[in-house]
């Protein structure tokens, strides 16, 4: 890299999005990360990104909220100068039958996977334009590409996401801008920890089964993906040799899209 270059990772305090913002400051590039947390709840994650000479700073923001997305992109700007990098990773899961999923849970995961992502992409193109380079990765799903029972919301939202980063990248295309989607399958994260109770309830299963024969079985590996194996591929997305990567959907899901 032969210019300092910021990147913001939305959703970035815990999983997924704290393995690729650790993985940027890793390589040198200023980073922005985001939650809808309170500062002080998140100062032990920041100090462990804190070194290497890199600016790392936290903006609050809850990506729920009409339009946060685009005051956010606005803040790190400010703060930083500019934006290289956005990376699209806040994101909320509910299992239920569709029937019994409320209305209010269906509207939070459509905007903080979907609508926050239109926001942000928004708000940081401009910029990226003017300086003719930049990189935006929206971290859909395999689920973004298949569909699994009592995930509506999630699966709809997901496939969503996809077609917004083939709209974007058709839109940059003669920009220098690239947009990708990256679409994992299982990776053990809080949010998949979490949704193991409500999956044993739905299915009638054991915990352990869930793991077993919910989680594991579409993944031909049988083992979760790692959010560092996500992170290496957000790292070789932002590359130069990978400006000819866009609008695609790049599974890293042990196999499972592969049936
Ligand atoms: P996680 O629950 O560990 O982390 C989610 C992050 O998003 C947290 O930092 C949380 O604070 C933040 N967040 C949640 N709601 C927010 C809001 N309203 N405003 C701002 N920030 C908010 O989740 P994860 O497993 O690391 O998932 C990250 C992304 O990867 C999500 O988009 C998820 O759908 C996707 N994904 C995860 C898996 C998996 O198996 N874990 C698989 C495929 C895709």
């Amino acid at each position: 890299m032969t210019t300092k270059r910021v990147a913001l990772v939305t959703g970035s305090t815990s999983g997924i999005g704290l393995s690729i913002a650790s993985k940027f400051a890793a390589m040198g590039y200023d980073v922005a990360i985001n939650s809808f947390e309170a500062e002080a709840d998140i100062m032990n994650t920041l100090r462990s990104l804190a070194g290497n000479g890199t600016k790392v700073r936290y903006f609050q923001s809850d990506l729920s909220l009409d339009g946060g997305g685009y005051d956010l992109v606005g803040e790190v700007v400010s703060s930083f100068g500019q934006l290289d990098v956005l990376v699209n990773n806040a994101g909320i899961q509910k299992v239920a039958p569709v029937e019994e999923l409320p209305p209010a849970d269906w509207d939070r995961i459509v905007a903080v996977s979907l609508d926050s992502a239109f926001h942000t992409i928004r708000a940081a193109l401009p910029g990226m334009t003017r300086r003719g380079w930049g990189r935006i990765i929206n971290i859909a799903s395999a689920h973004g590409l298949r569909a699994s029972p009592f995930k509506s919301a999630y699966v709809a939202t997901k496939h969503a996401v996809v077609g917004l980063t083939k709209a974007v990248a058709l839109e940059t295309a003669e920009k220098g801008i690239t947009v990708n989607a990256i679409c994992p399958g299982y990776v053990w994260t809080p949010l998949v920890a979490a949704q193991v109770a409500d999956q044993a309830r739905v299915h009638a299963m054991s915990e352990e089964q869930v793991v077993r024969e919910v989680m594991l079985a579409p993944q031909p590996t049988r083992q979760f993906v790692q959010p560092e194996e996500i992170a290496e591929l957000a790292a070789y997305l932002c590359g130069d040799l990978a400006r000819s990567i866009t609008g695609s959907a790049i599974s890293i899901d042990g196999g499972w899209t592969a049936k």
